[in-house]
């Protein structure tokens, strides 16, 4: 296909998060009907300014969509042994259906030992080392981490499955790199993709993103994949969230994702913009996963 005919389709995050919001607001509504309410509980330690948006952020998408939800705040001081407490007493909770630590954590507390503690059937942040497992081996009753689970409701909402394409994945965490990897080589809908995967010890890296048709940039690094480094009709996932100094915009800053976007929008078929792409995917399937951890909980057919 010719440069010419590209389409450059902008893949609205705000949207597609919108039209699941409203598919979650009716099932919700059936089980408050039923007698059920699903809950969330929100555990955040320390005064992190960026944490403490997203906490207010999953409480806010909590109450449009009738999920019951309570924040608890501990001190940065607070001890390990004071949230895995509180972690012990949620799990006994049946008010709440799912716990979110909220990360990162002080220094002084073990993330891997907080995780470890959760009950896995309230993880719904899908980190717990059980459901990463169950992810792995493409178990139905696990809760897939958000934002891979965002990416992947991206792609096929907007007609962009997954299915038999070369993606290429930038970045190899575990929250977002080695999660979709995981995700789209699933033989399952929405996956059965080749994946490949690249980090900062790859060589050559412009060879495999080349060949993709599929990119995610989840590196952390502004405007790091430029337009000669991709193909025409390539979809870029951009997951990215950068600050960058820019004395005209508002604060003195703006935010840029891991792509170029404009000359990268050019060449492409479909590509996320950085704010408005993935970030607001992520609170919203942390609410499909607790209405799907209270449908499980209290057994709801529908
Ligand atoms: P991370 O833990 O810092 O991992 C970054 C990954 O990118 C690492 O695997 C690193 O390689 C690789 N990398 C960094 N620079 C590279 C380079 N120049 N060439 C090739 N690989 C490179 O980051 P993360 O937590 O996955 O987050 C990635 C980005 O996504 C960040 O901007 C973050 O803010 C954003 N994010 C957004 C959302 C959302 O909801 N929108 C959610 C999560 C994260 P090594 O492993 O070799 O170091």
């Amino acid at each position: 296909m010719g440069r010419a005919a590209m389409v450059g389709q902008v893949i609205s995050g705000n949207e597609v998060a919108k039209s699941i919001r409203a598919e979650l607001k009716g099932e919700v509504a059936k089980m408050n009907a039923g007698g059920i309410t699903p809950g969330l509980v929100v555990i955040i330690v320390g005064e992190d300014p960026a944490s403490q948006v997203y906490v207010r952020k999953k409480g806010e998408a909590c109450q449009e969509l009738g999920i019951y939800s309570e924040t608890v705040r501990l001190p940065a001081s607070a001890s390990e042994d004071e949230l895995l407490e509180l972690i012990d007493k949620y799990n006994k909770d049946p008010k709440f259906d799912g716990i979110l630590v909220q990360l990162p954590l002080p220094k002084h507390i073990s993330e891997g030992k907080v995780l470890l503690r959760l009950d896995p059937g309230k993880d719904v942040d899908g980190f717990h080392p059980v459901n990463v497992g169950k992810m792995v081996v493409g178990a139905e009753d696990c809760y897939l981490p958000c934002t891979p689970a965002g990416i992947q409701e991206l792609l096929v909402r907007s007609g962009n499955d997954p299915k038999g394409k070369h993606v290429v994945v930038l970045g190899r965490s575990n929250i977002v790199g080695k999660p979709i990897t995981n995700i789209l080589l699933q033989k399952a809908p929405g996956a059965d993709a080749t994946v490949t995967i690249c980090h900062s010890r790859t060589q050559n890296l412009q060879n495999f993103t080349r060949q993709a048709d599929i990119v995610i940039a989840a590196m952390g690094s502004p405007a790091f994949v430029k337009a000669d480094m991709v193909k025409d009709g390539v979809v870029v996932i951009d997951v990215g969230v950068n600050r960058i100094n820019d004395p005209q915009a508002k604060g003195g800053c703006r935010l840029v994702g891991d792509v170029d976007f404009e000359p990268v929008k050019a060449k492409a078929k479909a590509i996320t913009p950085v704010p408005g792409g993935v970030g607001p995917m992520t609170i919203t399937m942390l609410m499909k996963n607790t209405v799907k951890a209270a449908k499980i909980h209290h057994k709801w057919k529908d």
